[in-house]
């Protein structure tokens, strides 16, 4: 068996080991003479799956008690729906940053509910930075403040919050959920799909204030009711079993390695290495504003078309997969999220340094 480095930006790769414990658990699931694939999630066997991962993702992102942890389904995009439903609730007014195309989604669904405004974009910079802001542009009585905090396809990332007073923050967070620790009391929500950085595509996990609840507009779909979940503990109806299952075992492989502490730590060295070898290589470059350089997702051109498509083509034969850039911008990028080894990053630059000589 051979594996391949998966630099894909999501679905993306699981720790091995992971996967070698549910292909263990595959037929018989812990004497149940079943699948976590075949299970009802009414079963007395499912429930310490489901609870046993909400409780595990409170311990390993410290999220405090007054906020709820939902598993819910519909991807990171059904949710720039239900946040409006939800939360846009008191002046109907809510500030957006277009930091990039998951944030112009948001906000293009967010305009169909009320009075959005654009509080910051970097449109004109082709997204290469988070745009600047200044707070005397937010509207004081918003009933919600919404950033996407790393953006997947340009490869930035807020490095610090916005100061939003009492408006609660929302954050998308799919693509560098449990990367590092994350102090989720300066947040109102965050969420984000699973597939990049927790778990299979399926599963999307949202984390909202409690005092939040409970306000959501009377035609909001029962489905998208984030109250109507908590409240029925993420199994209102049948959540992505399998999902949860295996985000669970991610979440017991962060902390048998130490945490969100020691994931940040290998997370800011596979980044340091691409990044460095980036800056000093003659043939690649990163478009992006340094200081808003995503740990995640890493972009770099070279200043040819035909070379950056002979590079991904190459370097596809070489094992290291899903390295184009997204359709949007081109190039090339690579995804590094939690379950990509420090050496997949090193063998990944020794690529680089060989193909720039051979070139
Ligand atoms: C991938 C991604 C999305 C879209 O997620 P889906 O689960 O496919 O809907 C939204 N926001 C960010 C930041 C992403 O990385």
């Amino acid at each position: 068996m051979s594996r391949v480095y998966n630099f894909s930006a999501g679905p993306s790769m699981l720790p091995e080991s992971v996967l070698n414990q549910a292909a263990e658990q595959m037929l018989d699931y812990e004497g149940t003479g079943q699948s976590v694939l075949e299970m009802s999630h009414r079963s007395k066997a499912y429930e310490p799956i489901i609870y046993g991962a909400l409780d595990l993702f409170r311990e390993v992102l410290s999220v405090p008690d007054n906020y709820k942890i939902i598993f819910c389904q519909g991807g990171a995009s059904t949710q720039f729906a239900a946040i409006p439903l939800n939360f846009m609730n008191g002046s109907g007014k809510a500030d957006y940053v277009l930091s990039g195309s998951f944030a112009t989604k948001a906000y293009k669904e967010a305009c169909k509910y009320g009075d959005v405004k654009v509080v910051g974009s970097s449109k004109e910079q082709n997204f290469s930075c988070i745009p600047e802001l200044d707070k005397a542009n937010f509207t004081p009585d918003a009933d919600y403040f919404y950033i996407c905090q790393n953006n997947t396809i340009y490869g930035t990332r807020f490095t610090k919050l916005p100061d939003t007073g009492n408006v609660p923050l929302i954050a998308d967070v799919s693509s560098c959920f449990l990367s590092e620790p994350m102090d989720v009391s300066k947040y109102g929500v965050v969420y984000g799909g699973a597939q990049k950085n927790v778990a299979p595509a399926g599963l999307t996990v949202v984390i909202v204030r409690e005092d939040l609840l409970g306000n959501a507009r009377p035609y909001t779909p029962t489905m998208l009711d984030y109250k109507v979940l908590a409240d029925n503990d993420s199994m209102y109806n049948t959540p992505p079993c399998y999902s949860i299952y295996m985000c669970k075992l991610v979440l017991e492989w962060i902390k048998s390695i130490g945490g969100l502490e020691a994931l940040k730590i290998r997370n800011e060295k596979k980044a340091g290495i691409l990044y460095d070898y980036i800056d000093n290589s003659k043939m690649f470059s990163n478009p992006v504003k340094k200081s808003d350089r995503s740990m995640m997702n890493v972009t770099f051109v070279t200043d040819s078309e035909e070379l950056n498509a002979k590079f991904v083509k190459e370097a596809a034969e070489a094992g290291f997969v899903n390295i184009k850039g997204h359709r949007s911008v081109g190039g090339m990028r690579a995804s590094i999220y939690n379950a990509m080894p420090v050496e997949g990053v090193e063998k990944l630059v020794d690529f680089m340094a060989e193909f720039e000589k051979n070139n």
